[in-house]
Formats: C-alpha cells, sequence, structure tokens
C-alpha cells in the first residue's frame, strides 16, 4: 500500500486520482487468531494498532458491528485535553498527550490534531482557586498550565460576556495551550490503515454474538461471520460493554450506559480559537476549520443505549451557550446527534486484565475517551501482550470498586450522570 506524500499526492492529481488503493484491506475472518479486539473503534483500532507495532503481535483480528468510525469515535466533539487533578489521570493523558503530538507522522494520516489551546472558565473566586490547584497539579507532573485573569480572558476570546452585569462572570480561566482538538474520524482511519499495513485483519460487518468458552477461559467468538477462536479476547465497544460483557454472563459492571449529544452550528467567521468550556454548567464548544460551532453538554442523564437524545438537553445546552456568547443568540443550529457513553462509577475508566481468564477490558470513557485513544491503545495493547499491566494503567483495574480504590477525579462518588 502507497505511502501518503507529497509525491504521491501529485502522481495522483495528474493522473486523475484513479490510482488511490483502499486505506485497509477488507478480508474475511480466518478461523483463528493470536488475538481478537472486539470493537472497531478509536481504542480497538488503536490496540491492534500498538499490540502489532510495539509487540510484534500482528496475526490480530478487528472484528466491528458495523462500519470504523460508526461508534462514538466519530460523533464525538473532538476535544484532546490532559487537564487533570488526580495524578492516575495526568499521567494516563499525559502519556496519551505525548502520543497524540506525533501521531500524524507515526500513523502516515494527517488526524488534524490541532493544539489551539483548552480555556476553563472560571465564574467565581472560589472556582479559580480549584483552577490553580488543577493547574498546579498538572504542572507538577510535567504538564502545561497557565492560570489566566479575567481581562487576558477577554483579550483572548473577544466573544465573551466578562462585563459585571454577565448572568455568570468571568473571573478568569485555566488554559491547557498544548490541548486542542483532532479531526475524530481520521483517528479512525488513520490507525486502521496503520493497522492493516502492519498485517491487522480489519473485519467489519461482524458482530460478536457470544463468547467461546473452555471452562472458565475464554478461547473465541461467536459471530455474524462465523466463530473465531483466539487464546486472548480483548473488549473495547465503550457504550455496547454491559451488553457484550451479558454475552459472557458478566452483569455487574460498574458500568452505566448514557446518551451523550453533539451540535454543530451553521458556519460563522473564525471567532474562537481556543477550546472554552463554561465553568457554571457544562458547556464545551470550539469553532471548526469550516467555522461551525461544534459544542456538547451534558448526558441526557437517563440509561439508554439509544444513539439519539431529547430536547430539554438541547435547550439546556443552548442556553449555557447563550449565557457565555450573548451574540450567538441568533446562530441556527444544523446538526445534532447522539452517542452512548460508557459512564463509571468514578468518572475514570477500566484497562485491565480480566474479568475471565483470556479476557481483556477495556470501558468506563464517560465523556472523555476520543482524547485517551493513543494512550489507550498504547496500554491496552501492553496489558495484552505481557498479561500485565503497564504501569500507567497499572492504577485503572476493575476490582477497584471493590477494594473502594476508587480515581474519582470530581469527587462526586458514584453518580455515574454527574461525571
Ligand atoms: C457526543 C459525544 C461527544 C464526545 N466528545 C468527546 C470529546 O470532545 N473529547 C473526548 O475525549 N471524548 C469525547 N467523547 C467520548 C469518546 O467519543 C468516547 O469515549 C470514545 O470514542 C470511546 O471509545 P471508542 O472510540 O473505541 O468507541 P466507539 O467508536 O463507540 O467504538 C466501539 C465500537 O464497538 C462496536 N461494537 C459494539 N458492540 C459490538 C459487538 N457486539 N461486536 C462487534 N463490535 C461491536 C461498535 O459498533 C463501535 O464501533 C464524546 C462522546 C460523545 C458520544
Amino acid at each position: 500500500m502507497a505511502e501518503y506524500s507529497v509525491f504521491s499526492l501529485v502522481r495522483n492529481a495528474l493522473g486523475g486520482n484513479r490510482d488511490w488503493k483502499p486505506a485497509w484491506r477488507k478480508p474475511d475472518p480466518r478461523p483463528s487468531y493470536d488475538a481478537i479486539v472486539i470493537g472497531g473503534g478509536g481504542h480497538g483500532l488503536a490496540t491492534a494498532y500498538y499490540l502489532a507495532r510495539e509487540h510484534g503481535i500482528t496475526n490480530v483480528a478487528v472484528l466491528e458491528r458495523g462500519w470504523i468510525g460508526s461508534g462514538n469515535v466519530g460523533r464525538n466533539t473532538t476535544i484532546v485535553r490532559s487537564n487533570y487533578l488526580l495524578p492516575e489521570n495526568i499521567r494516563f493523558y499525559e502519556h496519551s498527550m505525548k502520543l497524540w503530538e506525533g501521531l500524524s507522522h507515526e500513523l502516515n494520516y494527517n488526524v488534524m490534531f490541532s493544539q489551539r489551546g483548552v480555556l476553563n472558565l472560571a465564574h467565581t473566586p472560589a472556582q479559580l482557586d480549584e483552577h490553580a490547584r488543577r493547574g498546579n497539579a498538572m504542572r507538577h507532573e510535567g504538564g502545561d498550565a497557565v492560570l489566566l485573569g479575567s481581562e487576558e480572558v477577554a483579550r483572548m476570546v473577544p466573544g465573551l460576556d466578562v462585563s459585571g452585569s454577565a448572568r455568570f462572570p468571568v473571573v478568569g480561566g485555566l488554559l491547557q495551550p498544548r490541548a486542542g482538538t483532532a479531526r475524530h474520524d481520521a483517528v479512525a482511519w488513520g490507525f486502521a490503515r496503520a493497522a492493516d499495513r502492519l498485517g491487522v485483519d480489519i473485519i467489519e460487518n461482524c458482530e460478536v454474538t457470544g463468547f467461546l468458552r473452555e471452562g472458565e477461559k475464554v478461547v473465541g467468538v461467536t459471530s455474524t461471520r462465523g466463530d473465531i477462536r483466539a487464546p486472548k479476547v480483548a473488549v473495547a465497544v465503550a457504550g455496547s460493554t454491559s451488553r457484550v460483557m451479558h454475552l459472557a454472563g458478566i452483569d455487574n459492571l460498574p458500568i452505566e450506559s448514557h446518551v451523550l449529544q453533539a451540535f454543530v452550528s451553521e458556519s460563522l467567521k473564525p471567532f474562537v480559537h481556543q477550546v472554552v468550556t463554561f465553568g457554571a454548567g457544562h458547556l464545551y464548544m470550539s469553532q471548526s476549520d469550516k467555522g461551525g460551532l461544534v459544542f456538547g453538554g451534558d448526558l441526557d442523564g437517563y440509561n439508554t443505549y439509544a444513539q439519539r437524545g431529547n430536547l430539554p438537553l438541547v435547550e439546556e445546552v443552548m442556553s449555557e451557550m447563550v449565557a457565555m456568547f450573548p451574540s450567538l443568540a441568533r446562530v441556527r443550529l444544523l446538526r445534532s446527534w447522539g452517542g452512548v457513553a460508557d459512564m463509571s462509577m468514578d468518572g475514570s475508566p477500566i484497562i485491565a486484565t480480566g474479568p475471565l481468564p483470556g479476557m481483556y477490558l477495556n470501558c468506563g470513557w464517560c465523556y472523555g475517551g476520543f482524547k485517551a485513544t493513543p494512550g489507550s491503545g498504547w496500554c491496552f495493547a501492553w496489558t495484552i501482550a505481557r498479561d500485565e499491566p503497564h504501569p500507567i494503567n497499572a492504577p485503572f483495574t476493575l476490582d477497584r470498586f471493590q477494594r473502594g480504590i476508587l480515581i474519582d477525579e470530581k469527587g462526586q462518588g458514584a453518580t455515574p450522570k454527574w461525571h
């Protein structure tokens, strides 16, 4: 398969663009592999790529129920950041951030990683204190964070209402300059193409319908394209985790599925150059290269596997947007959609061996698994290849919920819809 380069671009442009090859093969599943990854989202594809690239395990199949990019990896609001408070989270997301910084070159695929900065607004002095504490924690772990006063925020984002009469006055903000956005589906396509080039079989339209067992041990899967055996079976199905694990008889996971909506406005001239988040509610927005405002807010708040949400949440998100940017009140909404988020009980993920022998579990990504994609794939591949976690993902066990060692970034307790 050809390298993407300026030369291949020119050659194909001169040749009428008739010579581009498919980015990955469409193989039929073989009867057995060394490892199976269930779920062709960002995490499953990244896992397969790093299994091949870092551990030389290339006899791998990624089994995807639909098509590559049909899940949350192609539905998110594309924000990439590592601005966490707790050391476990900062270390993991910083690791992911460093992988993002070299990802387009690594994959030979432009994932359009744009380090435009993520600015968390503070609306009260107490919130600014919390931002200072989090910024210090980030810097302590080697990350980047800058605390801004309201005048600096006003200069940076001129459209914001920072007046004293604003409904939620802006008293400052925490900026992570290296954070930003990436093109979500390019991440799926880039990992798929790069994994395929290393020999991984990416099998679309292949739904896993059950697990093959020898006693307790998982030795493969049944699927809509036949039985496929492997001594290692990894589950990376995000919002479908509880459904897929139910097929293995596991019904007590600390995971709930909730719908999360995303919105895009009509195109506007560039006026917001960072990702900006509202601190008096839950709203995050950026402006795409095409000019549309890309934004989202809270979960709808009820358990569901539906990939669409309801109007009360739309109204709530729009009201927060207008509180932040009153001048946007007459802008039209162009598109909205939903994705199913796998909410864990402490807001942090699970990347672990088990819970059955031969099985490996990756889930609990809540609102923020897109930014984790390379880090999650890298750590999960290590865990699968070596049958033990890397120190970076060692805290993200499944049994921490039994042992009470939660990684509760927000301190909200076991209330997944708040994380
Ligand atoms: C609206 C929205 C906005 C978001 N915004 C952000 C953001 O700005 N920043 C951020 O970091 N994160 C964000 N996220 C979260 C992020 O998108 C997810 O956490 C992440 O994409 C989940 O991992 P994934 O890419 O592997 O999931 P997915 O792409 O959902 O992959 C899972 C795959 O498993 C497949 N599957 C399920 N069941 C089976 C089966 N039985 N057999 C075979 N395959 C199966 C599915 O078809 C799916 O393709 C957002 C999510 C949503 C919904």
